[in-house]
């Protein structure tokens, strides 16, 4: 966001850091005018809805969303990031209490040394604890972990009546499942307390395979499964042919403490200090650098490696290193698309690689993941199956074409795709994909009943 001085500094209540700035997602695309507010206490936080003006009001964290989740054109946004924390970690049970701008990267910085981890975490570390149950983010553990809401002990949620609500999963299951995944349309989150898992160390002991083909990877994941708690495939999705899908799999979990050497701080976790994404001519990324980029990765892994210790950011976070990576993609910005194909339907995600890989789509970042079981979350992603996510470029002209027809296809499949990802949706196609959409909307009504709660996505695809 870039401050810009606009009538919403009139305003009653607002300080001299608000008022009209351009937002966009992390994907660089639309990019939108919007009164932004910045509070920086609790109540300021939960008051922060009431000057919502008709064009409504939604929360945003560190905008690590793609598409337009964390936007308002011409409404109110509410920046809850300055409004962050650690209150409270009990060293015995690994229990947390933050305030919903909490960075997980200044959680990780206290826990990690304590010895616990977040019990989930999404391919970044930049993103706020707010953003992290109004996603219901998964991570390479879905499997194992399922997602980050199924972790939540509590939290409380600001509405834009400027009251507040507690809710907890059990005695107020709609509520809470609700807004974990409710893409924070049912409210801001001021804190919450979530469990974080044990560790000894802050290694991760990773297994690597090359796989030469699709069929290979999808089977070494299923027998993966019970062994690793982490497991994420890279996909080479230039590869055609006999050659369609050869990825290389990372799996493994926190080495124990004697696995590290003597002299060593098993809990050391000083991420490095990020590097700036230096300015990229349009069109750097293409198919051709992509096929250059993807062979070397590809052949840079050897074809098996056991238990090398690797560090929590070179295995969680790689793209952290690069600060504002997302500028590579050059000035038309680019787009992710993460969709779900259910087990059984192995044929489609075969037919969503080869469509890719047709298209020439040059992305550098497609995974795949296993999913296990959902959670009662009626707006949360994550359902068994198989899970692809890639970049891509937003000027390609065949895209919007290309990604109708697969959206299309998931949907028929009984799949979907992630609204915390997207940006092109049709929106008949949500209430396929997310059949439970209308038991949503009837617990969001309950919390919001004048509408004031809402966002770009929202409007687009006609959540409410
Ligand atoms: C490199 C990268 C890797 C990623 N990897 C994964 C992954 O592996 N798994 C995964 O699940 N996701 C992944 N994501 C997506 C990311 O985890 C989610 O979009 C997450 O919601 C971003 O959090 P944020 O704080 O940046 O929120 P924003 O992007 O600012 O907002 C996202 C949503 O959260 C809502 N929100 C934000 N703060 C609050 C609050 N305090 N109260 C209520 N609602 C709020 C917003 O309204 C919006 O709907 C990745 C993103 C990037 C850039």
């Amino acid at each position: 966001m870039s401050p810009a001085d606009g009538p919403g500094q009139a305003m009653a209540g607002l300080s001299s850091s608000d008022g009209f700035e351009m937002v966009s997602g992390w994907g660089g695309t639309p990019v939108t005018a919007s009164l932004v507010v910045h509070p920086t206490a609790p109540d300021e936080l939960v008051k922060a809805g009431l000057d919502a003006g008709p064009r409504g009001v939604i929360a945003r964290g560190l905008g690590r969303a793609y598409g337009d989740a964390a936007m308002n054109a011409g409404g109110l946004v509410v920046d809850a990031t300055r409004v962050s924390g650690v209150l409270d970690l009990d060293p015995t049970s690994g229990v947390v209490r933050a305030l919903g701008g909490t960075s997980l990267d200044d959680l990780m910085r206290v826990s990690i040394p304590q010895g616990w981890f977040p019990p989930v975490t999404p391919g970044t570390r930049f993103v706020t604890l707010g953003g992290a149950i109004a996603s219901d983010v998964h991570g390479k553990d879905h499997h194992a972990a399922g997602t980050f809401g199924c972790h939540v002990r509590s939290m409380v949620l600001a509405l834009p009546d400027g009251s507040t609500r507690a809710l907890d999963p059990e005695s107020t299951p709609e509520e809470f499942w609700a807004t974990c995944g409710g893409m924070g349309l049912t409210g801001t989150v001021v804190e919450a307390t979530v469990a974080f898992r044990p560790i000894e160390t802050s290694r991760i002991a990773v297994d690597t395979d090359r796989a030469p083909d699709l069929d290979h990877l999808l089977a070494m994941l299923t027998e993966g499964e019970a062994r690793y708690r982490y497991s994420v495939a890279w996909i080479d999705l230039l590869a055609r042919g006999r050659q369609l899908g050869r990825s290389v799999l990372y799996q493994g979990d926190f080495a124990p403490a004697g696995a590290i050497g003597p002299g060593r701080d098993p809990l050391a976790f000083d991420p490095p200090s990020l590097v700036p994404a230096p300015p990229a001519p349009s069109g750097l990324v293409n198919r051709w650098t992509m096929r250059a980029f993807n062979e070397l990765w590809f052949r840079k892994e050897p074809k098996r490696r056991r238990g090398e210790l690797q560090t929590i950011t070179r295995f969680f976070y790689p793209l952290d290193m690069l600060d504002h990576w997302n500028r590579l993609y050059g000035p038309k910005g680019f787009l992710q698309w993460q969709c779900l194909v259910p087990f059984g339907r192995e044929d489609l995600l075969r037919s969503v690689i080869e469509s890719l890989s047709q298209g020439h789509v040059a992305s550098f970042l497609a995974v795949l993941k296993r999913f296990g079981p959902a959670n009662p979350g009626p707006l949360s992603f994550p359902v068994p199956g198989w899970t692809l996510a890639l970049d891509m470029p937003a000027g390609d002209p065949a895209l919007a074409r290309l990604l109708a027809r697969l959206d299309r296809d998931v949907a028929d499949a009984g799949g979907r795709v992630y609204l915390a990802k997207d940006s092109c949706l049709h929106p008949d196609l949500v209430p396929k994909m997310y059949a439970r959409l209308d038991e949503w909307r009837a617990v969001r009504e309950r919390l919001d009943p004048d509408r004031r709660l809402v966002s770009d996505l929202a409007r687009r695809l006609r959540l409410l």
